[in-house]
């Protein structure tokens, strides 16, 4: 029996704002899809935290064994400075500001966004679209939202009717907003402005002769909006209708409000079973934002350069942090919060090192199945990641007991909690083990890359018996070499 039909997944649903069974559409699959990155510079902690929350997720449904397919898109045309679909492209901008290609930029923050996100030891998703590869896509929906009669175009633009569509749907049911309120509030339009209402949003924007990137359509050269590559991306990938949807609490709206109506008005109902929005990491009380300049980046926090915090931290200590917070739930940063992050990340993993010497009894005290099943409790209630880092730290006092001589495991129990807490820890937290101070400053690193580049030319030249020992001397050192399909990694 596959361990997700032994546990009752529950979730808290954005769009019913109840925490709901989680059932998927084809029985031990998941499709889930998360709005990625716009690539025009380097990602902040606060980006990183909401992929970290969906690492969390997409770990746990792993670990339950359902096979999931991963959507991840890297946004790198069509997102516009303003969400009311004005001012320039922020990857143009960009482009012109540095005098470089618009796809330099976007290989530059794709390569800094996936580096960050390996040092935070996160999962890479099944599929990573991007929105320039699918121009084509966003074309034909857009005909077909047309055809449809929820679209209008005007001087070469597009735009969706959000009125025309709320009459025969409902605008806003994500946000909680209703479109009368939205009119009431908005200013009146000029004439200067293209669209028919201002709650109305473009699904395709000529291009201005200086706008670089455009390509062409049946309306003149432009480029797509950026909540169309959603819709486009995630049905092409997981049907039209999926499990999961997930992003940012500040996506909500109007992105993922305009993504169902998209999807709504092409394929005639909802697109998504689950809405889930992770919600946002603060610096000093207030978002960290790249425009405000209110945020860190990773490598100032890795470095201990910057004006915040006291030391430098490491990443795993930053996704311990992280974890010990509900992922719908604001967290700040803060030295202190960091500082008592590491103290109960060292506490954890000095922990299960003494657990692997522990001596056996006879006889347990201890309930370690009960104990198990109360982390799956905690992880089966909606990711709840905080309470399951208590448990762990229920073992953690166990293990010292047990140490001390004042409670009992049996050989039984001691394997079964070296295994839990091992998956619970490194397979569904994400959560590595701390390298040493000569790891940390990239020798480790190197010397590691110079033995992976020294095997492969082994195995190249056919000289077995040398990549052998290489492989084979490293796993007794505890260090394992990973072959796959980008080469090969290791795991200490
Ligand atoms: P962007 O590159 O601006 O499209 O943002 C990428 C992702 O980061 C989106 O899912 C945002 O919701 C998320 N994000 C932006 N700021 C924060 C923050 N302060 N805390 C958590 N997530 C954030
Ligand atoms: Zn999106």
């Amino acid at each position: 029996m596959a361990l997700y039909e032994e546990q009752n997944l529950r979730l808290s649903n954005s769009l019913s704002g109840q925490k709901e069974v989680f059932k998927p559409i084809h029985t031990g699959h998941v499709g889930m899809y998360v709005c990625g990155p716009t690539v025009y510079s380097k990602v902040h902690l606060g980006n990183c935290r909401t992929f970290i929350s969906f690492d969390l997720i997409y770990r746990y449904l792993l670990h339950l064994g359902y096979k999931v397919r991963y959507v991840r898109n890297i946004t790198d045309a069509g997102h516009l400075e303003d969400d009311a679909d004005e001012g320039e492209d922020k990857i143009s901008k960009k482009a012109r500001l540095e005098k470089i290609e618009p796809m330099e930029v976007v290989q530059r923050y794709t390569t800094d966004f996936h580096n960050i996100l390996r040092k935070f030891n996160l999962l890479p998703p099944s599929i990573e679209p991007t929105a320039t590869g699918h121009i084509v896509e966003q074309i034909e929906i857009i005909k077909a939202i047309l055809s449809k009669g929820y679209a209008y175009e005007k001087n070469g633009s597009v735009y969706f009717d959000v009125q025309k569509f709320d009459s025969d749907f409902e605008y806003g049911k994500l946000s909680g907003r209703k479109l009368e309120d939205m009119i009431a509030n908005t200013r009146e339009l000029t004439a200067q402005d293209e669209k028919e209402n201002p709650q109305d949003f473009a699904l395709w924007k000529k291009a201005e002769p200086r706008h670089i990137m455009r390509w062409p359509s049946p309306w003149g050269e432009g480029f797509p909006g950026w909540h169309l590559e959603c819709t486009v991306m995630s049905t092409k990938y997981l049907g039209e209708t999926f499990d999961i949807h997930g992003g940012g609490m500040d996506l909500k709206f109007p992105h993922h409000e305009c993504e169902i109506a998209q999807a709504e008005a092409r394929f005639g109902h909802s697109p998504v079973h689950y809405w889930l929005h992770a919600n946002m990491l603060t610096l000093n009380g207030k978002k960290m934002s790249k425009s405000t300049g209110n945020n860190l980046l990773p490598e100032e926090i890795f470095e201990g350069n910057n004006p915040i915090l006291s030391k430098a931290y490491s990443a795993s200590v930053v996704r311990f942090f992280m974890m010990q917070a509900h992922y719908t739930s604001i967290l700040d940063l803060s030295d202190e919060a960091l500082l008592a992050a590491e103290k109960g990340y060292h506490r954890l993993m000095e922990a299960l090192e003494v657990l692997e010497s522990l001596e056996v009894s006879e006889k347990s005290n201890l309930d370690v199945t009960a104990w198990k099943q109360r982390c799956y409790d905690a992880m089966n209630d909606d990711f709840n990641s905080p309470i399951l880092i208590a448990q762990l730290f229920e073992a953690v006092k166990w293990i010292h007991l047990v140490r001390e001589g004042r409670k009992t495991l049996s050989a039984v129990d001691k394997r079964l909690l070296v295994s839990s807490m091992n998956e619970f820890v490194f397979d569904v937290l994400g959560i590595e083990k701390p390298l040493d101070a000569a790891a940390s400053d990239g020798k480790v690193e190197g010397l590691m890359q110079l033995l992976i580049q020294m095997r492969d030319k082994a195995r190249a030249d056919k000289d077995y018996q040398t990549s052998d020992q290489i492989r084979d001397t490293l796993s007794e050192l505890g260090i394992q070499l990973k072959d796959g399909k980008e080469g090969t990694s290791y795991q200490f």
